[in-house]
């Protein structure tokens, strides 16, 4: 009796055993997929994970259907690192594989018709179609929906097949069939027969008279010599002006022979053309000093201004670790922001890069993954989003974090809600490979790693070729609007220094960016937002209560009529977003050409390129956007930045808020000047002396870290606490809160005053469901591990209460 225990891609923490006989126990390994039945009709696609002789006790196991690799597609490391991930981010493997793994890997139930097994006499009560499909099925056991619409010779067939399932008489059947369709291309060849000097004249001399089919002939040698490659049907059309008439005629006289060799999808034209850049003396500096970091540090951040060089280093390293023969894997935010970094290593590299991003077709997905999985030249370098993180490979040397504060390395749904930086730091350490993580602003939790010794920390403080760092102002407009010195939303200072600008035939970039869901409360008179007085948040306005929330702690009050601070009864929840600053330039700057970046113009496939590439031959004059700005984009002749309002980037209800602004706020800026001529930026603000406005105009993160630092410690926020986010969902308001509570005072007889809420969230209500959150704190001293163990335990009684059995949970671990 042999068996395996296989991954199934649900959300259901266990593996499933089903039986195997004893050829394939042999041939089974871990890694490699199955195709298994499941409940009454069902079939998935299950990871074999161990091939075992123990028959599971209580029930009997079903066999499987039947196998679907030769070898493994997923290596025991990424086994491992998954496995990591289940646990560390409290889901299920089975969840961790339907993230990890392209679609197309995963088989889908297709439909299939064939004949119930009743007994059916009444032919003569069925339509004429339904008696064609009816008769075709006596001679094939089954029938793809697709070949009964051939045979009917009709669109829609759906209907005869209701009917006829309605009677009983055909019953659907899921099957599983492979997606994955390589791209096969044509190659033409000489048969074997006229190889031969004689046999070829022989056949030349046959065929005077057939003068086109022997100009193929002839065109093909001449390719044969040039080139002494295969052959595409393509390339010998194309030299001899042959028609595919003319070349079906060859190969059906078996005097050609054409055979099929598979496509990579993924294929860039082009070698290498750019030379790897000499270092600069910081660069030198900084690239010894990440080296000498590496011999002891697994990890190492490199904190370096915007334009300092980073990218030149990684690229140095990077050559180095493939000289070696090693996988390296450079993962970034947002694939579809950074095609100009995409461009620029591919200058460097060639073709031994590949793109890997969830966005990408299955088939191409497939290819990246059986290229790596393969240790192919062309994906030793992978660029990747997040998702890069799950690639096969095998051999990795160097994992490279760019913009490593970027929030979006984080998933929040669904499951696995994982962090891909901190992954990938486990990823590297199975691999034994290094991994540095670059920003011109870290995070708060990486730099205090790193000044804790965890990492090791490099800085490049000077931009290269010593560009100056931008002259960055800040401007009062709560001042402006009582001198009435507003144009709409520009105060004077910004209009005059775009005109300077313009004037110069420069360009500007203009940044609004209005993020979260609910408007937060703003006074427009003085620019004050009403705060939680237990944390360091803006207060959420809630129409639908009428109330103001904080986010984090519960706390809540109604909504008052005038403002706290100035009285004056001009409380607005809508700010302004960038189309509003859009049709002011129309009216402000009539001459200039005025373009918008943010997502509503950058839905189109190639929208945000041809964004870019416009900007880059200077037909925009001023490009408004939102925090898509701030990423990585390096332009030669921006000397402008102005940023509309910074209040509400600061008053977001979160507690990065203020380290979230000073990144965002120091990487738009970073946009200016970076050629010679300094830039300049200015900032709008009703409150101009807020520290982080102040630590940005001065270019101090030291000082914005030292400070946020602080608070974190004071209202227990990571670093120092690491948090848990709990989510229940149900349709029935009433339900929802009485599961959170009895789940909540469970886990406060454990964690007491650790444990905040149940609250609802400022949106209490997405989908039609309601939402209650907790919100677990843990102190550094309290072990992650017994805490999650505990967790889980409650988790399981809860599931166990029939009352609460349509309540979904939803478990985030570092949630932030
Ligand atoms: P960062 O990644 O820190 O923002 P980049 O690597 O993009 O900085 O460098 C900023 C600019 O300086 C780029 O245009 C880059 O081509 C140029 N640069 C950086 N290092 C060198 C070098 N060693 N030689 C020539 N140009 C360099
Ligand atoms: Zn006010
Ligand atoms: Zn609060």
């Amino acid at each position: 009796m042999y068996f395996i225990d296989a991954i199934l891609p649900i959300p259901l923490k266990q593996t499933f055993t089903y039986s195997v006989n004893k050829d394939e126990a042999a041939f089974l390994k871990q890694g490699m997929r199955v195709a298994v039945p499941f409940g009454k009709s069902k079939v998935y696609t299950g990871i074999v994970y161990q091939v075992h002789d123990q028959p599971p006790v209580g029930y009997e196991t079903k066999s499987i259907d039947h196998i679907l690799d030769e070898e493994p597609i997923i290596t025991s490391i990424q086994m491992k690192h998954w496995e990591w991930l289940a646990g560390y981010y409290m889901c299920s493997l089975g969840e961790v594989i339907k993230a990890a793994l392209p679609g197309a890997f995963l088989l889908e139930s297709e439909t299939i018709i064939k004949l119930s097994s009743r007994n059916f006499q009444q032919e003569e009560s069925l339509s004429d179609d339904e008696f064609v499909l009816y008769e075709a099925l006596q001679h094939q056991s089954s029938l793809h929906i697709n070949d009964a619409r051939a045979i009917l010779d009709r669109k829609n067939i759906v209907s005869i097949i209701q009917k006829l399932l309605d009677k009983n008489i055909i019953e659907v059947e899921e099957t599983v069939y492979e997606q994955y369709v390589p791209k096969m291309k044509r190659y033409i060849k000489l048969a074997p027969k006229y190889t031969s000097e004689e046999k070829l004249r022989e056949l030349l001399d046959a065929l005077t008279r057939a003068h086109k089919q022997r100009e193929v002939l002839m065109h093909l040698f001449m390719l044969n010599t040039k080139t002494k490659k295969p052959i595409s049907s393509t390339a010998l059309q194309k030299k001899s002006e042959a028609s595919a008439a003319t070349l079906k005629a060859l190969i059906d006289k078996g005097i050609l022979e054409e055979y099929y060799v598979q496509q990579d999808r993924v294929e860039f034209s082009g070698e290498a053309s750019s030379e790897i850049k000499t270092l600069n003396e910081a660069q030198i500096k900084a690239y010894g000093e990440i080296k000498s970091s590496f011999e002891t540090n697994d990890t190492v951040l490199l904190h370096g201004v915007t334009s300092s060089g980073k990218t030149e280093i990684y690229v140095r390293l990077i050559e180095e670790v493939i000289a070696t023969g090693k996988q390296v894997l450079y993962m970034l935010p947002e694939i579809a922001l950074t095609t100009q970094l995409i461009t620029r290593l591919q200058k460097y590299f060639g073709e031994r890069i590949s793109v890997y991003h969830s966005k990408f077709s299955v088939n191409e997905r497939v290819e990246v993954w059986k290229n790596v999985l393969s240790e192919k030249p062309k994906s030793q370098i992978i660029i990747g989003a997040r998702s890069s993180l799950f690639l096969p490979f095998k051999n990795l040397g160097l994992i490279i974090v760019d913009e490593e504060h970027e929030p979006s390395f984080k998933q929040y749904s669904p499951a696995p809600r994982y962090n891909a930086r901190d992954s990938a730091i486990v990823l590297a350490n199975l691999h034994k490979a290094k991994l540095l993580m670059g920003s011109a602003t870290p995070s708060l939790e990486s730099y205090h790693n790193a000044k804790t010794g965890k990492f090791g920390l490099v800085t490049l403080k000077k931009r290269f070729g010593n560009v100056l760092m931008p002259d960055i102002e800040l401007v009062d407009i709560k001042e402006k609007t009582r001198k009435k010195q507003m144009t709409g939303h520009f105060s004077d200072r910004l209009l005059e220094e775009m005109r300077d600008v313009l004037k110069n035939g420069e360009q500007v970039i203009l940044f609004q960016n209005r993020r979260g869901f609910s408007p937060v409360v703003e006074c427009t008179t003085c620019g004050i937002s009403p705060q939680c007085p237990n944390c360091d948040v803006s207060l959420t306005f809630h129409q639908y209560k009428n109330q103001l929330r904080c986010h984090y702690c519960g706390y809540h009050m109604a909504m008052m009529k005038s403002c706290i601070a100035c009285g004056s009864e001009t409380l607005d929840t809508k700010g302004f977003g960038t189309e509003q600053i859009e049709t002011e330039l129309k009216t402000l700057f009539p001459n200039s050409k005025v373009a918008r970046m943010d997502q509503d113009t950058t839905k189109g496939k190639h929208a945000y390129s041809k964004l870019i590439e416009a900007l880059e031959n200077e037909e925009i004059d001023i490009l408004v956007g939102t925090q898509m700005l701030a990423k990585g984009l390096d332009f030669r002749n921006i000397s402008l930045v102005g940023v509309m309002n910074a209040d509400n980037l600061l008053n977001f209800p979160d507690f990065r808020a203020h380290e979230r602004s000073f990144q965002l706020l120091q990487q738009v800026s970073g946009r200016a000047g970076r050629t010679q001529k300094r830039g300049k930026v200015l900032i709008q603000t009703y409150n101009p002396y807020h520290q982080i406005l102040k630590q940005v105009s001065v270019n101090d993160y030291e000082a914005m870290y030292k400070e946020q630092l602080d608070e974190r410690y004071n209202y227990k926020y990571p670093p120092f606490y690491r948090t848990i986010k709990i989510v229940f969902k149900d349709k029935g308001l009433e339900r929802v809160q009485k599961a959170s509570a009895w789940f909540g005072q469970a886990l406060e007889m454990q964690f007491k005053e650790n444990i905040l809420g149940p609250e609802p969230p400022p949106v209490g209500r997405i989908k039609n469901k309601y939402i209650m959150n907790i919100l677990v704190k843990i102190p550094k001293n309290q072990s992650l591990e017994k805490t999650k163990k505990y967790i889980e335990n409650v988790w399981r009684s809860f599931n166990s209460i029939k009352e609460f059995s349509s309540v979904r949970v939803n478990i985030d671990v570092d949630n932030y």
